[in-house]
Parts: C-alpha cells; sequence; structure tokens
C-alpha cells in the first residue's frame, strides 16, 4: 500500500472519534419503529418523519431518538426542534 494512502487511513481513524467534524445538513432514513417503517428527513435544520405522531405534534420519538444519536454532527437548532404547540398546525397558514 502506498504510504500516502496509509497517512489517509491513518487520519480517517482520528476523525472517527472526532463526529463534530461532521455536520450533517441533509438527510434521508428510514426509522424501524416498534410496528412499522417511518421516513425521517432532515433538510437543513427541519425535521420531518411519515408517523401519525409526527404529523399532529410535529415531533416523535423517531425524530427524538435521530437527534440524541446525531446530536454531534447537527447544528444547534436541528438538534431540538421544539414542537408545535398543539393546534397551531391548523392556524398557521
Ligand atoms: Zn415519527
Amino acid at each position: 500500500m502506498n504510504s500516502s494512502l496509509i497517512g489517509k487511513i491513518e487520519k480517517a481513524q482520528r476523525y472517527e472519534h472526532e463526529p463534530e467534524r461532521i455536520a450533517i445538513t441533509n438527510l434521508k432514513a428510514d426509522f424501524r419503529g416498534e410496528h412499522d417503517i417511518y421516513h425521517l428527513a432532515l433538510d437543513g435544520n427541519h425535521w420531518s418523519c411519515s408517523c401519525a405522531f409526527y404529523a399532529g405534534y410535529g415531533t416523535c420519538s423517531h425524530v427524538m431518538a435521530a437527534q440524541r444519536i446525531l446530536s454531534p454532527m447537527l447544528s444547534i437548532e436541528s438538534r431540538s426542534e421544539s414542537p408545535l404547540p398543539v393546534g397551531s398546525r391548523e392556524s398557521a397558514s
């Protein structure tokens, strides 16, 4: 193996322990829940999920779990998107 590639592998092994170097700005993922598979997405700082709870509350266990798992790689805003107050979805247009 050539020495410059060995250097890159060593650097990657160092970076592996510094996840905050990666800033996730866009993401699509399938979340295997207890009853179904849900489609999670992060677009900029905005999360969304295909589950029924998210549709009503603006957050859900799937989004919250992803925020916890990916926390060091998320912007401050996307780490904890606060749920919308109940009823605000209907009034906000
Ligand atoms: Zn969900």
